[in-house]
């Protein structure tokens, strides 16, 4: 299926309010993941095209948009979340052919982003200083103020949903942005930077420039003229944008991968943890940081839980985007690559069961069909590395003791679940399991925008979403006056 009509050229960046051609006059194609077709060009950014970028939003910090008062920029936000409802078709339609997303899953995303800008359109004018009891003859409190300019690359898994959070929390506390949208999938992040100028955000104070992690990407990270960055994406990528803003000491969030255990016990509710444990593995074709792809069951439920999962994987589908089945195709034959190389790992293991292909998926798009493996030992790969495609595995444990140090035993934490109906095992689990989030009896990949989000480990550090996302993607300064 070929794009819709766009009303923005996706082969241009939007530098200071205009859409620019980048200096290199290059394109990249971005690729329709469901049958390897190009969708269009976009543009090859590189360091010359970041130089203007910082220099437009130092421009904007120094201007009209640093002068913007607290309740004028939760407006605009608010109209933000309103154009991206009333072009909700559209930016689907733009995020499904784009990431391969089957149509529901796009939908959700595009309505979470709107979400953010209601959310952060509203919390704008209630960040507020104190006021700290000091000495005698003192009054002393504290503002807080946005850092300046902040960077902000995105991967390709969730465009909209990671731009919603990152960028409109920056922007909520005054923050002037550049954006590095992933050259796998960058069109709803140009969708809504001319949304944002629609909804009267002032020229300069969001910045994108679609291009190459190694060139645009990497000039992001390293350019003087920031003082904040926002990374999302893999740890060895976290890891090079950590030392290129450390030489300039910028401080950085950082959401990188995770392996989040469910913990599913003998006294749980089987039938309400059943739709929770598959999907949450399969969501976005487990293309997803806070996907629980590990599934720890205790000895006493596990047949059931196996053979329950096996059913359900068995009618899971993977198919075109736009056949809105379970599944869609994963962002690349390049990620297709990486996850088959994982199964292939997995040939010594116990295969429980698989989803299907459909027949007229394309045989050039990137599909991977669901697969479930039973019966892993903690330590195998398939057990601690992260895969980001549609594989989970299910881990029999015996007590709540082993269930723990199984599920605190990767690299990682970011998201963790616990199925019980045992109150005093809920609060022990959600005090001792590493992980930025707990949730009990549910599970959310995330949660809603309202959840502080990020890691602990080699998940990352920092926090995004939630009103603690504001304090984030700010700074505090005190004041003390001596008065007498
Ligand atoms: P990546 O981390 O390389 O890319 C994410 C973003 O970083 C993209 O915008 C990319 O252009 C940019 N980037 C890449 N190299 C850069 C550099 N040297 N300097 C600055 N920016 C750079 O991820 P990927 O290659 O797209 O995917 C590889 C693996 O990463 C996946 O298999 C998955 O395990 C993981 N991943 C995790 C997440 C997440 O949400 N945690 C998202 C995407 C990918």
């Amino acid at each position: 299926m070929s794009l819709p009509d766009l009303w923005f050229d996706p082969s241009l960046c939007l530098i200071n309010g205009e859409w620019r051609a980048p200096a290199s006059g290059d394109t990249i194609d971005l690729v329709n993941p469901s049958d390897g077709s190009t969708l269009c060009a976009i543009a090859r950014g590189t360091k010359a095209d970041m130089d203007e970028a910082v220099v437009a939003a130092q421009a904007a910090r120094a201007g009209v948009w640093g002068r913007t008062t607290a309740l004028e920029r939760g407006r605009i936000l608010t109209r933000l979340g309103q154009l991206v409802l009333e072009n909700v078709e559209t930016l689907t339609l733009l995020e499904a052919l784009d990431v391969g997303k089957p149509l529901t899953q796009a939908r959700n995303d595009v309505i979470a982003f709107a979400r953010y800008m209601e959310f952060y359109g509203g919390a704008a004018d209630k960040v507020h200083g104190e006021t700290i009891p000091y000495m005698d003859g003192y009054t002393v409190y504290t503002i807080r103020e946005a850092f300046g300019v902040t960077g902000h690359i995105v991967p390709w898994n969730y465009p909209m949903q990671i731009i919603g959070r990152s960028v409109g929390a920056a922007l909520t506390m005054g923050n002037a942005c550049v954006l590095k949208p992933a050259e796998e999938a960058c069109l709803t992040a140009l969708a809504f930077a001319d949304l944002a100028k629609q909804a009267g955000l002032p020229d300069g104070a969001l910045n994108v420039v679609p291009g190459l992690g190694a060139e645009a990407g990497a000039a992001l990270a390293e350019h003087p003229g920031i003082q904040h960055m926002s990374f999302t994406g893999s740890v060895a990528t976290g890891s090079l944008i950590q030392a290129a803003t450390a030489k300039n000491v910028v401080p950085v969030t950082l959401e990188l991968g995770g392996k989040s255990p469910q913990l599913v016990f003998d006294d749980a509710d089987i039938d309400a943890a059943l739709p929770f444990l598959v999907n949450a593995g399969i969501q976005n074709a487990g293309q997803t940081c806070s996907a629980s792809s590990r599934i720890l069951v205790q000895r006493g439920v596990y047949d059931q839980v196996v053979s329950r999962m096996s059913e359900r994987y068995a009618a899971l589908r993977s198919g075109p985007a736009t056949d809105n089945l379970e599944l869609g195709p994963l962002i690349s034959a390049r990620q297709k690559a990486l996850v088959n190389g994982f199964i292939e790992k997995g040939t010594d293991l116990e295969l429980a069961a698989t989803g299907t292909i459909v027949d007229h998926a394309p045989v050039t798009g990137a599909y991977v069909a669901p697969t479930l493996f039973a019966n892993v030992s903690p330590d195998h790969a398939l057990a601690q590395d992260e895969i980001f495609g549609p594989v989970q595995v299910v881990i029999p444990f015996d007590t709540e003791e082993d269930a723990l140090a199984i599920a605190n035993g990767t690299d990682y934490g970011l998201v963790a679940s616990v199925w019980s109906r045992d109150g005093g095992r809920q609060m022990r689990l959600a005090r001792d399991l590493s992980a930025g989030q707990v949730f009990l009896n549910n599970y959310g990949a995330g949660g809603g925008v309202e959840l502080p989000f990020g890691g602990t480990g080699k998940s990352g550090h920092g926090r995004e979403k939630g009103f603690e996302a504001l304090f984030h993607f700010s700074q505090l300064k005190t004041v003390a006056a001596h008065h007498g």
